[in-house]
């Protein structure tokens, strides 16, 4: 039984005295809503702290949305992993499209960080998923097997508890435009295969994958009630209490 996972992705939003006053709204709503499934926000670096005031021992996990592929060392401007860990940050999102697409990250640099992440037995979200022109060119699989063959290389199997696949494709990121329910279905089915065939059967039946591309309170019913479909990715939508909240408790 895969249990329904929701996550919010702040992005370059939110400066600590706005991130800790909207987590604190967010607590107190989720907490008279009743909302049961597992949720998570990923503040900037610098909002965590202020956050983490909040919402520590909550049932809101905190995550950084990105990290460095080094523990310490001469890389200005990075964050290690281990830094993360200091203010009690265990979660991590990998190969967001923003990273791959403006800063230059690649499966490959991206596969550092996944076992570095690893290494620390932190749990990672790691994102995958095709720009319009792979799909409109028939590369969707392709692209997707790559993501996740270079990316999750040399990942062990007993690792792969730590592993959540957000499956985001790039055309339908802060666009509005949302997969349809049964495109969105048949990528996570595949997915799902191809890391049958990577790891195992067992490993792939209890992966969540989450879907990802504007994702709103009209929407997310509809996604969720795929087979294949274990949760959200949220970017937009999860910048105000009004619009995250419904989605949080999609199955209310
Ligand atoms: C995201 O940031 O991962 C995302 C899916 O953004 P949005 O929901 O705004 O499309």
């Amino acid at each position: 039984m895969r249990k329904p996972y929701i996550a919010g992705n702040w992005k370059m939003n939110m400066a600590p005295s706005e991130g800790r006053a909207f987590a604190s709204a967010l607590l107190d709503a989720v907490k008279e809503s009743g909302a049961d499934v597992k949720m998570m926000v990923a503040p900037p670096f610098v909002t965590i702290p202020a956050v983490l005031e909040v919402l520590k021992d909550s049932p809101i996990i905190v995550a950084a949305q990105n990290m460095a592929d080094h523990d310490k060392g001469a890389y200005t401007g990075e964050v290690s992993p281990l830094f993360l860990l200091d203010l009690g940050v265990n979660t991590v999102i990998l190969g967001h499209s923003e990273r791959r697409q403006y800063y230059g990250e690649t499966n490959e640099s991206i596969n550092r960080k996944i076992l570095l992440a690893l290494s620390h037995s932190m749990d990672v979200v790691y994102c995958i998923g095709e720009t319009l022109e792979e799909r409109e060119s028939g590369k969707l699989e392709e692209v997707l097997s790559a993501q996740l063959e270079v990316g999750l290389k040399d990942v062990k199997s007993e690792d792969m508890k730590h592993i959540t696949i957000a499956y985001e494709p790039v055309w339908a990121i802060g666009t509005g435009k949302t997969a349809t329910p049964e495109d969105a279905e048949s990528a996570h089915e595949f997915i799902r295969k191809t890391v049958q065939s990577l790891f195992s059967k067992d490993i792939a039946e209890n992966l969540i994958i989450q879907y990802g591309g504007s994702v709103k309170a009209n929407n997310v019913k509809a996604l969720m009630a795929k087979e294949n479909i274990d949760g959200a990715l949220v970017g937009g939508a999860s910048l105000s209490v009004a619009d995250f909240l419904p989605i949080l408790t999609f199955d209310k």
